[in-house]
């Protein structure tokens, strides 16, 4: 297969815009010096980008092209739905060797593509840039919302329910699981850990059917983890928050990793975890309706907690009753070790 080099810089180029279409709101597409893009009337423009480093963000032996791109999109597309925006274009830019192999780039760039596509999202240009060492991909996704209707981090109040969606902590239990067992992580005992680590889902649609509740009051992704997010929430909202332990332990994917690995399930489940689900601040008196909304998109709400008056305090809620107090141990990537 040829590689970058084998191809030069207008080949490489010429093969992945080949991958890119047209979608809707797109003016003037790939090919040009830039893309033209309409915003609908009434609506705010929402911006995100992120990028991913090899060896960092991704390690090559553990995820193919396709599912890398889509990851890519997830962790975009993920910070979209944490705004309660819908998902429109975006552009990609790469940082690749030049012994690259040149399909295997188009091919990440499809699954990219099509993870931003099953969310109504469309690539609509990029850029290519030469590296020696590491690779690099960064991605740019803008998104739309009503007018002045953004959830943000900072509107939580005291006596708010503290709900996340799907299932926190796997992704960050699956990486450790890679990383300490090798290739006996890839076993049907680790199959949905594995699968929250490569192939997270964005909660696009439930953000959008629990806008229309209009009972979401903050919000907030889980990308460094359910406690170090919580807690940039709780910095933003002024407020802190008490979690009940029992729903991460009782997870028991979490719990059987736990045992393999030597550490609490409880930890897993707030730890470091790119899990990309959401984490809400939602009014009390609208939690029903909240759950048969997200319920109706295809995601699951647990009521973890609620939101206090104590300002920065995180504090843990045990099975027996005891209540201590939590650090904010999510992870941060310039932090030693
Ligand atoms: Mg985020």
């Amino acid at each position: 297969m040829p590689s970058l080099r084998d191809l030069g810089e207008f080949g490489a180029i010429r093969l992945l815009a080949h991958g890119l279409r047209e979608g809707p709101g797109v003016v003037i597409g790939s090919g040009d010096d830039a893309a033209v893009l309409r915003v609908a009337p009434g609506r705010d423009l929402v911006v995100t980008t992120d990028a991913f480093v090899e060896g960092r963000h991704w390690l090559p032996e553990w995820i193919d092209p396709a599912t890398l791109g889509a990851r890519l999109a997830a962790a975009n597309l993920s910070d979209v739905a944490a705004m309660a925006a819908v998902p429109r274009w975006a552009v990609l830019a790469i940082g690749a060797r030049a012994g690259h192999d040149a399909q295997a780039l188009a091919t990440l760039q499809e699954g990219l593509a099509r993870g931003l596509a099953d969310h109504g999202a469309t690539l609509v240009g990029g850029n290519l840039a030469a590296v020696e060492g590491g690779e690099w991909l960064a991605l740019t996704l803008l998104g739309e919302v009503e007018r002045g209707r953004a959830w943000t981090r900072s509107a939580a109040r005291p006596g708010d329910l503290l709900v996340v969606t799907g299932f926190p902590g796997r992704a960050g239990a699956g990486a450790r699981l890679a990383r300490a067992l090798g290739e006996a992580a890839r076993g049907d005992e680790w199959r949905a850990l594995l699968a929250a680590w490569l192939r997270p889902a964005p909660r696009v649609a439930a953000a959008q059917a629990l806008l229309a509740t209009g009972a979401v009051t903050a919000a907030i992704d889980v990308s460094d983890g359910l406690l170090g997010d919580l807690a940039h929430l709780c910095e933003a909202s002024g407020v802190g928050a008490e979690i009940r332990a029992e729903p991460g332990t009782a997870d028991p994917w979490l719990a059987r990793a736990a045992d393999t690995l030597g550490v609490s399930a409880f930890d897993l489940w707030v730890g470091p975890s790119d899990d990309y689900e959401l984490l809400l601040a939602v009014d009390p008196a609208q939690r029903a309706r909240c759950e048969q909304a997200a319920g109706a998109a295809g995601a699951t709400l647990a009521f973890i907690g609620r939101f206090t008056d104590a300002r920065g305090a995180i504090a843990c809620l045990e099975g027996d009753g005891s209540r201590r107090v939590l650090g904010s141990a999510g992870f941060d990537h310039f932090a030693r070790g």
